[in-house]
């Protein structure tokens, strides 16, 4: 029997138990940016353990479904902290959500009482692949994952472009297209003939993430498996989340605030860096602020905004901490060469056109058209 003290489930934002999360999180957190003697990153498994421990997984549900029923607000306040703390972590978290929340939210029994109690409880993985629908690939005038309608559910082929844990994944939520162009949400389970996740990406920041591509072969997914569709334009119902949602906002202002933080601890030994500390942590609390009202349903500028925003900010304030930090902070191990790299995520994560539109022309010094 383990003599393990099983920790306090985190019932809402304010409560102390997520300071102890999170300062465990940001303790392990360095360690998930080196590479094992066979190059490999680590996956999170320790701190997502934590998390199913804590209860944070909960957070994101409705009691009729198992979880605590957080509001949007004091998800957003959760997520603050957590990616603070560790953006790794929170970014799986999301992803993972993304995953639950669709199961749960769809309307179909069987996926939901199958998958569910195991989701919440930490003992599966699922995660999301659906970015071929939204942001990813959709150049092409073929899409990357077509879907045939059988008797029995669907045959899928092709490709699922990014998928955030895919090599740990149960069950993968995925989106298909078929021949007549309409398209399906659909749930995966891992172990179904045909489905190969490739070798997570070596990438820029967040590498123990495990992201990367997942083939599917001839892979038949069982009607009872289908979560949406098959309809024009899936994605636009919205199942479970919210489309352009506050999240990626939400995440880079977590990461903003580490570094401003960071700043300010340097400041008490050296006064120059004071005034750009208090001029970023105003920015800073101003954007928390109306991230926190449009959480609340009283948005004040638009999503877009807020990210374009929020995006400018995470990329200033990382590389103000790395200035502060001198060249010390431009050796491997410290936190603000890391916080840097994963400032970069944020131009490229779920970016809206629009969004990218402006993030270029403000770095090509000209005004948006
Ligand atoms: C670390 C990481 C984790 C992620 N995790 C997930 C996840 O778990 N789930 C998920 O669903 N998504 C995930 N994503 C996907 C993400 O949200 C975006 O969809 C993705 O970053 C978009 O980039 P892309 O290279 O796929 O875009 P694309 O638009 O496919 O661009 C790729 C390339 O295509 C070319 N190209 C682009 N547009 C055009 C055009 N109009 N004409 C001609 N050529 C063009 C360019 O050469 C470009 O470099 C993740 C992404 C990253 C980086």
């Amino acid at each position: 029997m383990s003599d393990q003290i099983e920790p306090a489930e985190i019932r809402s934002p304010d409560d102390p138990a997520l300071v102890d999360l999170c300062d465990q999180l940001r303790e392990l957190s360095a360690a998930l940016d080196f590479q094992d003697a066979q190059s490999n990153f680590p996956w999170p498994q320790q701190q997502l353990d934590l998390c199913a421990r804590y209860g944070v997984f909960r957070w994101f549900l409705d009691s009729q479904y198992g979880g605590f029923g957080w509001s949007d607000h004091d998800v957003t306040l959760g997520y603050l902290a957590l990616s603070a703390a560790c953006q790794t972590t929170t970014f799986v978290i999301t992803q993972r959500t993304g995953a639950c929340r669709r199961i749960a939210l769809s309307g179909n029994d069987f996926a939901r009482d199958q998958l569910i109690p195991n989701l919440l409880d930490g003992t599966q993985f699922s995660t999301v692949g659906i970015s071929h629908l939204t942001t990813s690939h959709r150049h092409l005038d073929k899409p990357v994952l077509q879907a045939e309608e059988t008797d029995a559910g669907f045959v899928l082929n092709g490709f699922i472009p990014w998928v955030t844990g895919g090599v740990h994944a149960d069950t993968i939520v995925t989106g298909a297209q078929l021949e007549d162009g309409r398209q399906i949400l659909i749930i995966v389970p891992t172990d179904s003939a045909g489905v190969r996740a490739e070798r997570p990406a070596d990438l820029v920041a967040l590498s123990a993430s495990h992201t990367g591509k997942v083939v599917l072969e001839n892979v038949q997914v069982d009607r009872q498996w289908l979560l949406a569709g098959p309809v024009e334009n899936v994605m636009t119902s919205g199942i479970g989340a919210k489309p352009g949602g506050l999240q990626t906002s939400t995440l880079a202002i977590g990461l903003a605030a580490a570094a401003v933080d960071f700043i300010f601890s340097e400041s008490e030994k050296r006064s120059e860096l004071v005034r750009p500390a208090k001029a970023l942590r105003d920015e800073l609390e101003m954007l928390k602020d109306w991230l926190l009202q449009s959480a609340l349903g009283k948005e004040a500028c638009g999503t877009e905004e807020l990210r374009r925003r929020c995006n400018s900010l995470v990329l200033r304030s990382t590389q103000a901490a790395l200035s502060a930090a001198k060249g010390l902070g431009f050796i491997t191990g410290h936190p603000v060469g890391r916080w840097c790299r994963e400032a970069l995520f944020f131009m490229v994560w779920s970016c809206p056109q629009p969004v990218a539109n402006a993030q270029l022309c403000q770095l090509a010094g000209i005004a948006t058209e």
